[in-house]
């Protein structure tokens, strides 16, 4: 038993999640980085800001650029590649001990 008190999420950097509240609600991509600390979670694609960029090499004018904003871990869900739907994921453990994340809709391993 672990007595490790940190939360773990059952997101992950690159799973493909879904929006389920909010404006960007429906909206769906990969997971580009999350923070555990602040339960915020960087999908790509997704919750676009505009912010300024000041002049740069890249840039020489500056200008508006847009870019993802953190959502809240809570607000998004895995996708089951199967049933191509957000999914309540589930873990469980393979005879070999690994440790797995399914699909709890179809019973789809979603680690690879
Ligand atoms: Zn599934």
């Amino acid at each position: 038993m672990s007595t490790q008190t940190q939360k773990t999420y059952k997101i992950r950097k690159d799973d493909l999640v879904m929006v389920m509240t909010g404006k960007e609600k429906g909206k769906t991509g990969k997971v580009m980085s999350i923070n555990p600390d602040k339960e915020k979670v960087l999908v790509e694609s997704v919750n676009m800001v505009k912010s300024c960029q000041k002049p740069s090499q890249k840039m020489p004018q500056g200008g508006i650029v847009e870019k993802e904003a953190p959502l809240a871990i809570s607000n998004v869900k895995m996708i089951c590649g199967k049933c191509k739907v957000a999914v309540r994921v589930g873990k469980k453990l393979l005879t070999d001990g690994t440790k797995v994340r399914f699909c709890k809709k179809c019973g789809e391993v979603l680690d690879k």
